[in-house]
């Protein structure tokens, strides 16, 4: 954290806001606050450049042609990419996990080239995935079931720069056969999980701020956070 406020990122919410994931940023800053730390929430647009300067970026899920004008914003202003090189961690759903890969065809079959800063590639599946999503996460840090809520027509596949997030459990995930889901490659950590994401696996925020600030975080006893992300997992069955 380069200044005395927590600075997080939300990436193109005017067209990556289709499934509520700005609630990631809004967790991520609520967190912080709990703990202390000044943080805000600085909303990217297609009006503005984006900054590489922040200490935490999230970017959310859209429809195909949404995504799309997502994405030539990105390749014009590449402040995300920048942010990224430099450590900065980005926090990509659905939608932005194939942006950030190096291409993804849209559920008509147009190929469209992404901003390659994940080793992925996206095509389309037969059928669309919804529902609940389980998983058991493989990165250090993370030790509890992730889940969340799936809506996707897109199957990842990822190359070997690219790990993935967590095995699944329940529900699809990356959806190409390989069992897995979402991808992790340097500091960039993205998912196909909605509901949002952070308000259903606190684990996960913590993992991200503590990215950001550079410091270990005290745990929060909030047994409602608790409630809600049991209730979320077995809910899955
Ligand atoms: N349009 C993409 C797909 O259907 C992503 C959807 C989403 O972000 N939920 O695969």
């Amino acid at each position: 954290m380069s200044e005395s406020t927590l600075r997080i990122g939300l990436v193109l919410p005017d067209v990556m806001g289709t499934y509520g994931d700005g609630g990631n940023a809004l967790i991520l800053r609520q967190r912080a606050r709990m703990r202390g730390i000044d943080a805000e929430i600085v909303e990217i647009t297609l009006d503005d450049e984006v900054p590489e300067s922040l200490d935490v970026y999230t970017l959310g899920g859209a429809e195909d042609n949404a995504q799309r004008i997502a994405t030539r914003h990105l390749q014009r202003y590449p402040g995300l990419q920048r942010a990224a090189e430099a450590g900065h961690p980005v926090l990509a759903i659905c939608a932005a996990i194939q942006v950030l890969g190096h291409w993804y065809e849209t559920s008509a079959g147009e190929r469209v080239a992404g901003i390659s800063m994940l080793d992925l590639t996206t095509s389309p599946r037969e059928a669309r995935a919804i529902g609940e999503l389980v998983t058991t996460p493989l990165i250090d840090g993370l030790s509890q079931p992730l889940s969340g809520f799936e809506n996707h027509r897109g199957a990842t596949t990822l190359g070997p720069a690219a790990k993935p997030l967590a095995r699944v459990r329940d529900g699809v995930g990356n959806g190409d056969g390989a069992g897995v889901e979402g991808a992790v490659q340097g500091s960039v950590i993205s998912t196909y999980m909605h509901g949002p994401l952070l308000a259903r696996n606190p684990e996960l925020a913590d993992h991200l701020l503590e990215k950001a600030t550079g410091t270990a975080l005290a745990p929060l006893d909030l047994p409602q956070v608790d409630r809600l992300r049991k209730e979320r997992i077995s809910a899955a069955r």
